[in-house]
């Protein structure tokens, strides 16, 4: 049986700077939406898990917050959730963002080079459809003087540009091992962590400044209605203070209708069924520094 021999399985972590486009990466080779893009920095705030599964290779990839120096608690768990990714990794893949930076920054260099000696480092850089192609070359001449990775990718994630070569290469560094999750999974996290992410995201969209960053979301009731066709969702979006509790609801409630009618449209392609999505905004001071509300809301990192 040459195929179970030959099979290979592992954790692939996907680490970088904040908006270099690891969520979209992790999106475009999973071909699904599972972890949520917006144009700020610091959208991802845990670990998100998908798992690619082929007739080769089981991939579980850890998309994660970016490498960032944390400010406030929050921050501190999503490095922590940053940092653990990194430990549990067969494969680390450092992306980076070619249009900003043809260099990678001090939090990166100093957390992945101590990692060169355990596990293969891949470097992808991403976002090439935004440069001038004679660009790339010497730019990956450059990385590779680095002598830390064992490959470097240039690709477009959200172009879908090189990602069969970017798969094939995590799956080769990926040790021989039998799949750790079933074939027909693309994710572990519950359906309602999806949910309060799709929210958030629009909340991302919508909103500036420091509300997003102020922002959580904690689904309250999940549960499907045996007359109605629809599935109840109801979730509290809790916020720092009053004011901003003012500006999300909006005038005459607009705002808010506006976060909930994108938000069940996202919902609805993901559960494959209709939903009625009802959410209430709560305040909640300083909760992005209070350990029990951040482990209430899922954002501590064991
Ligand atoms: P993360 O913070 O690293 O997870 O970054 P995101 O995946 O949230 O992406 C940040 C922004 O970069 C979004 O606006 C994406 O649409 C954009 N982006 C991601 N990949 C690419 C790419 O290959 N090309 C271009 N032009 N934009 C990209
Ligand atoms: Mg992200």
């Amino acid at each position: 049986m040459t195929t179970v021999a030959t099979f290979r399985c592992g954790y692939a972590a996907i680490v970088g700077e904040p908006n270099v486009g690891k969520s979209t990466l992790l999106n475009a080779v999973l071909r699904q939406k599972l972890s949520i893009v917006a144009r700020k920095p610091q959208t991802t705030r845990q670990r998100v898990l998908g798992i690619l599964s082929t007739d080769e290779a089981q991939v579980i990839f850890l998309d994660t917050p970016g490498l960032i120096s944390p400010k406030y608690l929050l921050q501190e768990e999503m490095l922590k959730h940053a940092e653990g990714a990194l430990t549990d990794a067969d494969v680390v893949v450092v992306l980076t963002d070619v249009s900003r930076s043809a260099e990678l920054p001090a939090e990166v260099l100093q957390r992945i080079s101590p990692l060169k000696a355990r596990k293969p480092l891949i470097l992808v850089l991403n976002k090439v459809d935004k440069v001038y192609k004679p660009t790339v070359l010497p730019m990956i001449d450059r990385f590779a003087k680095l002598e830390l990775f064992q490959e470097i990718i240039p690709l477009s994630a959200l172009k879908r540009d090189n990602l069969e070569a970017f798969v094939r290469s995590v799956e080769q560094a990926l040790p021989v091992h039998p799949p750790l999750y079933p074939t027909d999974i693309i994710s572990e996290q519950p359906e309602r962590f999806f949910v309060a992410e799709f929210v958030r995201e629009k909340i991302f969209e919508q909103f500036r400044e420091e509300i997003p960053y102020s922002t959580a979301v904690d689904i309250r009731e999940f549960r499907e209605q045996k007359d109605k066709k629809k599935t109840f969702i109801s979730a509290d979006i809790i916020v720092e203070r009053d004011s901003q509790k003012g500006i999300l609801i909006g005038s005459g409630g607009e705002s808010l209708k506006r976060v909930g009618s994108e938000a069940r449209r996202d919902i609805e392609r993901f559960l494959e069924r209709a939903v009625y999505l009802e959410l209430t905004v709560k305040v909640r001071e300083h909760w992005r520094d209070d350990e029990h509300a951040l482990k209430a809301l899922g954002y501590r990192a064991e």
